[in-house]
């Protein structure tokens, strides 16, 4: 069989889903496949950043999230293992409405985007249907095949989305050749209710230890802990004790909380990875998201920005299909337009993970100092949290705010707030 669209969408993720309601919401006829058999169930982290919350508001969706499944939080601790705080994040110090994180129930903020896909009378969207491979016309990309409950199909298409994850096929059919770097440490995460509230993050950084703590809906608290990658198996063999005893040592105000993990089936493990292409596009084919630009979560922004490439695509492609211009030039516009803020946020990803997961004790000095300096330091928090808050497409420090971050210059702008940060 063959189909016809305006845009085929491979992966209905974080950002393919993204897209094709943006793109329905413009009468863009979209279909969007994904291997999955439905929507994702499992367990996962979901913090919407400020960044996240325009791109949800813009599409009518922010306001249709559950309440009883999403949480404002204001307040970050950066801590000491072992309980000493280094220093204080206020997101309250962002402008409004987006002046928090959201930390929802898994997958609550997907679910509502699905939700809204299947309601749009110009998107198509179909699970349990696996991208096998492009269709071309000489050196342009036409559409793609697929296979799934309806057997092997063909969709013609004028643009095709490769927004199938950091090991998208969508880019090896392309033949763009990825730099994909697996880091040596994925999160083992956890839901667990408290008996107290819980209304503030806290996050312990030590020798090789990052144990994230982020209050959800009700009393409940999602557990982000940092383990070697293929460690899981080992973890579960030393016992749950083993791993509550651990997570008392680095934070031990939460020992009640920890008391409440009784089963692995309340966990699961996130591998971590990065992804760096030279180019997002070919003629009539474009990367978004994770097939892009996967990185490390440290920086807290890889559905953001899946998210945000997602925006920024569905303002463009309204023109290209006007001009029947498909070319890798025109598309280009989309990557010249993302690729800043990317770039910024892998870089900065992977300092992080350089300075908070190390096990080396003067870089952990160094680090520590820093959130000292921050601290104490308005002006450079804030360019901090907007970068965080994914507002920012310039890195948070120069040069000379690196110095003064480490403690070696005094800073006389000290209580000065940066000019307001980008509206997306
Ligand atoms: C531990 C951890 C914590 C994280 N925390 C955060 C956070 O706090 N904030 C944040 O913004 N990001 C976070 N991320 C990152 C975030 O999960 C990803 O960046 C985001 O999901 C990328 O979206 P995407 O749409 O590009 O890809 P995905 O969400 O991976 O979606 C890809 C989709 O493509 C489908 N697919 C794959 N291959 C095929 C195929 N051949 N045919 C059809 N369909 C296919 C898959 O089934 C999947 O549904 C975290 C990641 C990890 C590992």
């Amino acid at each position: 069989m063959t189909e016809e669209t305006d845009v085929a969408v491979v992966g209905a993720g974080g950002g393919g889903a993204v897209l094709a309601l943006a793109l329905a919401k413009q009468g863009i006829s979209t279909m969007v496949l994904d291997q999955a058999v439905g929507p994702p169930k499992g367990l996962r982290g979901e913090i919407l950043q400020p960044n996240g919350q325009q791109v949800l508001d813009r599409l009518g969706v922010l306001p249709s999230l559950p309440t009883d499944a999403t949480r404002s939080v204001r307040h970050f601790h950066f801590c000491r293992a072992g309980g000493a705080r280094l220093c204080s994040i206020d997101y309250g110090d962002l402008p409004a409405p987006y002046n928090r994180a959201i930390v929802t129930l898994p997958n609550v903020a997907h679910h509502a985007i699905v939700a809204a896909v299947q309601q749009q009378k110009s998107a198509t969207l179909r699970y349990g249907t696996s991208f096998t491979g492009l269709v071309r016309e000489g050196h342009r990309v036409v559409g793609l095949s697929t296979t799934g409950p309806d057997g092997i199909n063909t969709i013609r298409a004028k643009i095709v989305v490769g927004a199938d994850g950091a090991f998208s096929k969508v880019r090896e059919a392309l033949k763009i050749p990825a730099d994909l770097y697996l880091y040596p440490d994925g999160y083992l995460i956890a839901i667990l209710e408290s008996e107290d509230p819980v209304s503030e993050s806290f996050y312990y950084v030590g020798h090789r230890t990052i144990l994230g703590l982020f209050p959800a809906t009700g009393n409940k608290v999602y557990i982000f802990y940092m383990i070697p990658k293929d460690s899981m198996e080992a973890v579960k063999q030393r016992g749950i004790p083993a791993l509550q005893q651990t997570w008392r040592r680095i934070a031990p105000q939460f020992a009640g909380l920890f008391r409440h993990l009784s089963d692995w089936n309340q966990t699961a493990y996130m591998p971590t990875g990065r992804v760096r292409t030279p180019t997002w596009v070919a003629d009539g084919a474009v990367l978004i998201g994770d097939a892009a630009h996967a990185m490390n979560p440290h920086a807290s922004q890889g559905r953001m920005q899946a998210m945000v490439d997602a925006m920024a695509l569905s303002d463009l492609l309204p023109g290209c299909l006007a001009d029947k211009d498909y070319s890798a030039a025109r598309l280009g516009q989309f990557e010249r337009a993302r690729r800043p803020q990317v770039t910024m946020l892998q870089r900065l990803a992977d300092q992080q993970v350089f300075y908070w997961n190390t096990a080396n004790p003067a870089v952990a000095f160094l680090r520590d100092r820093v959130f000292q300096t921050l601290d104490r330091n308005a002006r450079l928090r804030y360019q901090v949290l907007s970068t965080t808050a994914g507002l920012r497409t310039a890195p948070p420090f120069n040069m000379i705010d690196r110095v003064i971050a480490a403690g070696l210059l005094p800073d006389v702008r000290a209580h000065e707030r940066s000019p307001h940060p980008m509206s997306l």
